[in-house]
Parts: structure tokens; C-alpha cells; sequence
């Protein structure tokens, strides 16, 4: 055994031959000898284990190979691009949005380039890095003013710290929510230093619940979307008007936290979403509206605010608000996004959340055909693909309920791999396919996979097969 220790080969020799490898190219060598450094240990190891038993294994021409796919995979960065084919849009473990194409153009001018951020080009001046969004922001709502936060869990916090800190914020009990990551609305409350103050029951809140529960404390009152679940059966919940109605006479301002924001009315697509719209809840009369950037609206991941300016000028001067401030980058994608909204059949078309959301029926079928057929005739007989109807999910925490109608690609892989195998391989291949295993299926939604991904599946799927394959040996 101790023979074979020798037989080991130098570090030298493994960096030489990993940064001869073109492959390589645009990883750091300190990486790179982590890397080798890792190889030695394990090839001690299984010298220890008995596993090399004879000093053949440790030529170079067997080792070198073996290198090479050790390091080619742990070289990669950690944050990468993943192939979403599991149907869900808004995937908040695969990032959410994928930005438009305007975005993402704008987002990599505002990286590397100085830029107008904080500086005012009409007169030289220090400027505000909010004015870049404000107004149309306004535009598209119909608000008076505007502010963009981190994200709509920071928005909610600044709300409430602004306009209730040691005050009470009255809230039906059906809509203390948990949004998932840990965001839940009665601790976003603690934290702001307000004071819960629940009405109503859990299925049916009125009018009088909020009424008996107004004091000369109370800051604000709080609608919240139930985003993730919905309360069915003997239910009510009091429209927004009334609120505003109520909250208007006594000079309290009313806060609508509409989780997924959305700009675009799909119902007047003929889809049955029916989900308030910004618009609406500042129609409606609410004070001040909050939603997120990045789950239905599409864009980037932020907090948006708009309401009464009286409200957003008080928002604006809260100090927590330079803790919470959006990055330049986050403003280049969300006034890009916000302009494509100023045509709303154009945002349909070029966001690509609303592209994937409102996709039809039979390109879905068309799309889901075209890749069984290219999977067939690159895989051959190591799978079966065929296509089946199947629905989709907006995710994100929209529409939980509502299941898009779409055409699956049913891949099943042959013996000797097993699905489960293959569905871990397929973690690992370049870039990694994240579908649905279903019976002994791997399911694969083309609704959220781009025609132009579908080279990059078929090529994972292979790589999948190859890793899933079990060795000789
Ligand atoms: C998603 C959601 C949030 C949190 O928004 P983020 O942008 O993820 O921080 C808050 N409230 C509601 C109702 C939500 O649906």
C-alpha cells in the first residue's frame, strides 16, 4: 500500500495538466489547486480503502481523465443558470423572473458604466435615485407618489414602522398570512414595533370588526393578500372601498399589501386570474399599496410603494428606508420593465412572466411535440418521451389554485437507469434540468422552457443519462 502512496502523482503535474485544459480557462488557479488538492485526498483514500490496488490505476493516462471531470465539475461557479421545466413561472427557488430582454440590456449598461443614479443631469446637482422610477411608476397606477424598497417584505416592514410604530394596525384574522420564507405578517409587525390588532374571524370579517376596533391609537388599517391560500365556503371579506370609506372619515390611512402586484388585467385576456391590479387598489382609494417586483408584474426583484404623497413623503423620510434602498441595477430593470407596461400588449409579449403565464393551449402542444421529437432523436432507445396534457402553476404565491392547462413531455427512462437516478443526475449536468417526477416519469413543462433551451434539455437529458448510467465496474 505504502508503495502505492508513491505512485501518486505530484501536484505539479495535476495543476500542468488542469491549466492546459481550455475548459478551464476562466477558473481561478487558487481554485484549482483546492481542486487537485481534493483529488489527492481522495485517491489517498481509496488507496487506504483498498479501492486502488495496483499502480496502474495511477497512471496518467487513467488519472488524468479522471481529474479533469472531477475538477470541470466542482469548478463551476456555485450561482448558476438552472433549466426550469417544471411549469411553475414563478419559481421563487429558481429566481422568480426572468427578466425582459430590455431589462436585462439595461441592467448590464447601469454595471458597467457610471450613470445619472443620485446625480441630476437638468441641473448638475445632487439628484434622487428614486426619480428614475417615480413617475412612472405613477403613470402606470394612477398614484400620486411612489418608492422602491429591497423587496415587498421590506415594503411591508416600512409601511407599518412609518405609520404605526407604537400604534395598533388593525387586521382582519383571515389574512394573517405566512408568505413562506419565514414572512409572516403578525412578525413583520412585532419587528416594526406596531401593534397587532385582529378583527374579524378567520373565514368572515365586516365592516363593524374594523369599526369597533378603531381607537384614538390606531395608525392604520391593513389589508393583505392572502397570496398562497384561499378561504373557501362561508366567507367574507370587506371590499377595499368600505375600508377606505371607514378610514377616510376618521382620518386613518388604509394600507393594501398586494403581495403579487400585477399591471395587466388578464381577465380582459379571457384568463379567469382574477386578481386585483395595482390600478384598481389605488382606484379604490387605498392610501398607501404595496407589491413585489419579481413575482406576476415580471421585473426585478423590489418593493414597490405608491399611493398618497403624503404617506410616501413620510415613507421616504424614515430612516430605514436607506437600509432598504434598491441597488442601480435593480433600477435600470424596473424602469425598462415599467416602460414596456406603457403599452400593455407589448409587455405582454416581451415579459417574459406574462409570456409564459398568458401562452396558449396549442403552442404549448406545438412546443411540447417539438421536443419530444428532438429528445427521441438524440436519446434513441435510452428513453421513451411521449406527450400528455398536464397543467401548469403561475407560483409565487399567485393564483394558487389555478391550474393552467398545458402539454407535458413524459420522459421515461430504459433500464438500467432508474428515474430517481436520473433525476439527481440531472442536478448536476450543464446546466442542470429541474423537471417533475411523476410515476416513474420525468415530467417536462415546456411553458416555462424556452424554445431556445430545448438544445440545452436535450443535452442535459444525455448528460443525465450518461451520470445515471451504472459503471462496469
Ligand atoms: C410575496 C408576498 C410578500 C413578500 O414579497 P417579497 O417581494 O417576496 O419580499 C409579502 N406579502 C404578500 C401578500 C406576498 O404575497
Amino acid at each position: 500500500m505504502s508503495v502505492l502512496f508513491r505512485h501518486l502523482p505530484s501536484m505539479d503535474r495535476l495543476l500542468r495538466h488542469l491549466e492546459a485544459d481550455p475548459g478551464l480557462a476562466a477558473a481561478p488557479r487558487a481554485l484549482l489547486r483546492d481542486l487537485a488538492d481534493a483529488f489527492l485526498d481522495l485517491l489517498r483514500e481509496e488507496i487506504r480503502a483498498g479501492a486502488v490496488a495496483d499502480a496502474g490505476d495511477l497512471a496518467p493516462e487513467r488519472l488524468l481523465p479522471r481529474l479533469t471531470a472531477f475538477v470541470r465539475v466542482k469548478a463551476r461557479p456555485h450561482f448558476r443558470r438552472v433549466l426550469n421545466a417544471t411549469g411553475v413561472v414563478i419559481h421563487t427557488n429558481l429566481g422568480r423572473s426572468n427578466l425582459a430582454e430590455a431589462a436585462a440590456v439595461a441592467v448590464a449598461d447601469a454595471a458597467r458604466n457610471y450613470s445619472n443614479l443620485e446625480f441630476d443631469l437638468a441641473t448638475g446637482r445632487r439628484g434622487s435615485r428614486y426619480s428614475h422610477v417615480e413617475r412612472i411608476l405613477c403613470r402606470i397606477t394612477g398614484a400620486e407618489a411612489a418608492l422602491v424598497v429591497n423587496n415587498n417584505a421590506a415594503a411591508v416592514l416600512i409601511v407599518l414602522d412609518t405609520l404605526a410604530k407604537g400604534r395598533e394596525a388593525v387586521v382582519s384574522r383571515g389574512q394573517l398570512v405566512e408568505i413562506g420564507g419565514s414572512f409572516r405578517i403578525p412578525d413583520v409587525m412585532r419587528k416594526s414595533g406596531a401593534t397587532l390588532v385582529e378583527v374579524g374571524a378567520t373565514n368572515r370579517t365586516h365592516l363593524r370588526d374594523y369599526e369597533n376596533a378603531l381607537t384614538e391609537n390606531t395608525g392604520m388599517l391593513l389589508k393583505v393578500h392572502c397570496s398562497n391560500f384561499r378561504c373557501i365556503g362561508f366567507t367574507k371579506e370587506v371590499p377595499l372601498e368600505e375600508m377606505v370609506a371607514l378610514g377616510r372619515g376618521r382620518g386613518i390611512p388604509v394600507v393594501e399589501d398586494l403581495g403579487s402586484g400585477n399591471f395587466l388585467d388578464f381577465r380582459a385576456l379571457g384568463l379567469p386570474l382574477d386578481e386585483p391590479t395595482a390600478q384598481q387598489a389605488v382606484a379604490a382609494g387605498a392610501d398607501v399599496v404595496t407589491f413585489s417586483g419579481d413575482k406576476v408584474l415580471g421585473g426585478p426583484q423590489a418593493g414597490i410603494i405608491v399611493g398618497r404623497r403624503e404617506w410616501i413623503e413620510k415613507i421616504k423620510r424614515n430612516p430605514l428606508n436607506r437600509a432598504l434602498r434598491i441597488d442601480k441595477m435593480t433600477l435600470a430593470a424596473l424602469e425598462a420593465t415599467c416602460r414596456l407596461y406603457l403599452d400593455m400588449e407589448r409587455a405582454r409579449r416581451e415579459i417574459p412572466t406574462l409570456r409564459m403565464i398568458t401562452a396558449e393551449p396549442a403552442e404549448l402542444k406545438a412546443k411540447a411535440r417539438s421536443l419530444a421529437a428532438r429528445l427521441k432523436k438524440a436519446l434513441g432507445g435510452r428513453v421513451t418521451a411521449r406527450t400528455l396534457p398536464g397543467s401548469s402553476r403561475v407560483g409565487g404565491g399567485s393564483f394558487p389554485e389555478f391550474d393552467l392547462p398545458t402539454t407535458l413531455v413524459a420522459v421515461r427512462p430504459a433500464a438500467p437507469v432508474t428515474i430517481e437516478a436520473l433525476r439527481a443526475a440531472l442536478l448536476s449536468t450543464e446546466p442542470p434540468l429541474v423537471g417533475r417526477v411523476e410515476e416513474g416519469e420525468l415530467l417536462l413543462d415546456p411553458r416555462t422552457l424556452r424554445r431556445d433551451e430545448f438544445p440545452l434539455a436535450v443535452s442535459a437529458l444525455a448528460q443525465g443519462l450518461e451520470a445515471a448510467t451504472p459503471s462496469e465496474r
